[in-house]
């Protein structure tokens, strides 16, 4: 092991020992810096309250006179807890959150100062934001942007800083953020799905989705983690050859937590605790040194918020446990890589879930109703829905033979498939009472509550009904869930939209009854959306065929799977539903494919760095050291030196066949990215990126992967993927 290696190791391994403690009743803790309902109700004036719950519950306005009143208590409530600063925090469209702190504190003359916080500084900021990514849009059209209040999610502090969620628009208007477009959608499913759900209970006044995602990631000890460029950079390692044994064992899946592990989720899951973040679940998964953690669904709005505070969080902590957090998708070639489950559902504000079997045949129609519109939507619209998936650092996972492909189907068990079979063959037109009390009985009546096999059963499956919920699993790790659950609610919106315009030109025009009409729509939307069913196994070739024959997308690149965002028929959705212009949703494509680029470009200098000035030198330094021995070894034996060289020669030759194709690999890497970047159209030059630059990134990597296995350990430069994934 070289000494550079060797020290981090050795530093890794100097760490104090875990201490694993607990000390407080967690549900004391719960929420303790979140300036919630809770807390509101007893700080605010009635007035205020009262305006708050209007804004959250139906967006109604806030005054300012009510603003200034809920800023003072919000800062008194603040300084209390010992907060210095306040931010307006936000989701610029770059992946992570983003804050700009002003103090509390202001002097008023005199020598005197004061802490200070009013309604405009809790309603409406302007962060200089000058170098957030807007595609264009604030370019042409206004030269700031604003940040405003999103009461829907609660003020909180961490550490010493007063955190208000906001959404980030343009003065003329345009989203510049991933909440407000969520925020739209999330709108359009509650007015669309509360009028579908009102032909069931009319008392029905409000319909929110619910998201409980479940985040993988990798703790790779930092000392380790910052000795390889790659990780530092890209967050995921270049090159490294597969350890002797990786996964196959499946010992740390089934194993006990590790203790440093342990010490730092439960210093995460405190801080959690006290932000009202409310993590539950905590386990080992597939590779190792990986790790799962999930809280207990929440509103949707709130738990994409707090998906992106835990990420912010689980870097810091782990900086306290050395740890270096890696949340990419594919960090290791050869170990599983990491997804971001997204359970998605919608509830009532009468308390039902309505992708929860009930118990009674009317509860089964709703049910029923909500659930076969779900996989028409998915199925009309799964072009998009791969879309809001796409990512360079995700395009290691999906298609790539090991994750949820790229194409995207649903999977909802054999006891639902059964019961859509049944209603395929519902009557057309009016139904006879008998058809009706068959249908009551035997088919709707008959849904079990609990569905034995919608569990866990199909893990190849990227978008699957499991009981009481859909869950998209190819979601990745590192995304926000703002895409894919803007993507899924409109969609969801849309077709609920158009479900309730079909059942009610039955009802006036055919003059049936509404449980005829909707049986006869949903008769139709089981048969239009046959093809995005699919129960069997999503890793196979067989599907890949079967797919292409169904019609269905499968769009492996980023590129690829980009260019739907800005089609006509998306465009009409987002415009329809008022959740995106034609100008936001352009330019939000044209972040991603430059976002794309950029991403890959970083990718490939750094892998030319490491060829060049890591491994070629090493092995060159390794290759001296046999021809001096070979040197040496004729000295002593004259002829009879070659049978005693005779691995040494084979090394020597084997050495600079390896490192003339990783000469060659670079040069040809670093003259495809000149000919890219000359490329004006963003789209093309990502295509460029995609198509010839990152291609040669494997063929690099394959001969610095065979030198690592040829040269002397005690040279090599970068720490090895079994230091990695095996030092605990
Ligand atoms: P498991 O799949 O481990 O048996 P659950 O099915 O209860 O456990 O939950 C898995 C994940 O789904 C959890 O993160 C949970 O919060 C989430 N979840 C459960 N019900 C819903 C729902 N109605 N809407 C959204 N997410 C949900
Ligand atoms: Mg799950």
């Amino acid at each position: 092991m070289s000494t550079m290696r060797f020290s981090a190791v050795q530093e890794s391994l100097k760490r104090t020992p875990v201490k694993i403690t607990e000390i407080a009743r967690r549900s004391d803790l719960f929420g303790q810096n979140v300036f919630d309902q809770n807390t509101m109700r007893q700080s605010l004036t009635k007035d205020a309250f009262v305006a708050v719950m209007a804004a959250i519950d139906t967006g109604a306005k806030i005054d300012r006179g009510v603003a200034d009143q809920i800023a003072s208590s919000m800062k008194d409530w603040a300084l209390s807890k010992g907060a210095t600063h306040y931010t307006h925090w936000f989701q610029p469209l770059t992946g992570a959150t983003a804050e700009k702190h002003d103090a509390f504190f202001e002097t008023i003359g005199g020598g005197m100062a004061v802490e200070k916080f009013g309604g405009g500084q809790l309603v409406q900021q302007e962060p200089d934001a000058s170098s957030f990514p807007n595609g264009g849009i604030r370019n042409t059209f206004e030269a700031r942007g604003y940040t405003a209040w999103d009461p829907t999610s609660p003020a909180f502090i961490y550490g010493t800083t007063l955190c208000i969620p906001t959404v980030f628009v343009a003065y003329t208007g345009e989203a510049l953020d991933y909440k407000t477009p969520l925020l739209r959608a999330l709108q359009a499913v509650d007015h669309a799905a509360v009028d579908v759900a009102k032909y069931f209970d009319k008392n029905v006044k409000k319909v929110n989705a619910s998201l409980g995602w479940e985040q993988e990631y990798f703790l790779i000890d930092s000392a380790l983690a910052a000795s390889r460029p790659d990780i530092v950079l890209t967050g995921r390692t270049l090159l490294g050859h597969a350890p002797a044994k990786g996964q196959q064992l499946d010992d740390h899946y089934f194993g006990s937590i590790p203790d440093r592990a342990m010490a730092f989720m439960m210093d995460l899951e405190m801080e959690c605790m006290l932000l009202g973040i409310p993590v539950k679940t905590r386990h080992n998964e597939v590779a190792p040194n990986q790790f799962e953690l999930a809280p207990i669904y929440e509103e949707a709005n709130l738990a994409v918020d707090h998906n992106s505070l835990i990420m912010d969080i689980m870097d810091r902590v782990g900086d306290r446990h050395n740890f270096k957090v890696l949340m990419h998708e594919k960090p290791f070639a050869g170990v599983n890589g990491s997804g971001k489950h997204n359970n998605w559902s919608l509830s009532t504000d009468t308390g039902v879930n309505l992708l929860s079997p009930g118990k009674t045949p009317m509860s089964n129609l709703q049910f029923l109703t909500f659930f076969i519109n779900t996989i028409k939507a998915v199925n009309d619209n799964e072009e998009l829905v791969r879309s809001s998936i796409a990512s360079a650092s995700n395009d290691h996972r999906l298609g790539a033979n090991e994750a949820p492909p790229a194409i995207i189907s649903v999977f909802i068990g054999s006891q639902l498939t059964s019961v859509l079979e049944g209603l395929k063959e519902v009557t057309k037109g009016k139904l006879s009472p008998e058809e009706k009390t068959e249908l009551k009985l035997n088919v709707v009546g008959k849904i079990p509550e609990i569905l034995l096999d919608n569990t866990d059963r199909n893990r190849t499956s990227p978008f699957a009904f499991t009981g009481n919920k859909f869950e998209f699993r190819a979601v990745g790790s590192l995304a926000n869930c703002a895409q894919p659950m803007t993507v899924l609610n409109s969609i969801i919106a849309k077709q609920l939209i158009a479900f309730k315009a079909d059942v009610d030109v039955l009802i006036s025009k055919k003059d049936m009854k509404k449980d005829d009409a909707i049986f006869n729509v949903l008769r139709e939307y089981i048969i239009s959306s046959e093809r995005i069913l699919f129960e069997g196994n999503g890793y196979g070739d067989a599907w890949e065929a079967e797919a292409k024959k169904r019609g269905l997308s499968n769009n492996k690149t980023t590129p690829q799977a980009l260019k739907v965002q800005v089609a006509k028929s998306t465009i009409d959705l987002y415009e329809s539903l008022g959740v995106m212009n034609k100008t936001e949703i352009e330019a939000r494509h044209e972040i991603e494919v430059e976002e794309y680029t950029l991403r890959v470009q970083i990718e490939a200098r750094v892998l030319g760095d490491i060829a060049r000035n890591h491994v070629v030198p090493t092995a060159l330094k390794y290759q001296n050291t046999l021809i001096e021995n070979v040197k040496g070894l004729k000295d002593i034996y004259g002829a009879g030196f070659k049978k005693l060289a005779a691995e040494q020669l084979l090394l020597i030759e084997d050495i600079s066949g390896h490192v003339a194709a990783i000469n060659s690999g670079v040069t040809a890497l670093i003259n495809e990215r000149k000919t890219a970047n000359k490329i004006e159209d963003a789209n093309k030059k990502a295509v460029a990126y995609c198509d010839k630059v990152k291609p040669l990134f494997d063929t690099i990597r394959y001969h610095c992967d065979k030198l690592e296995l040829l040269i002397d350990d005690e040279l090599w430069p970068l720490t090895k993927y079994r230091e990695l994934l095996f030092t605990k």
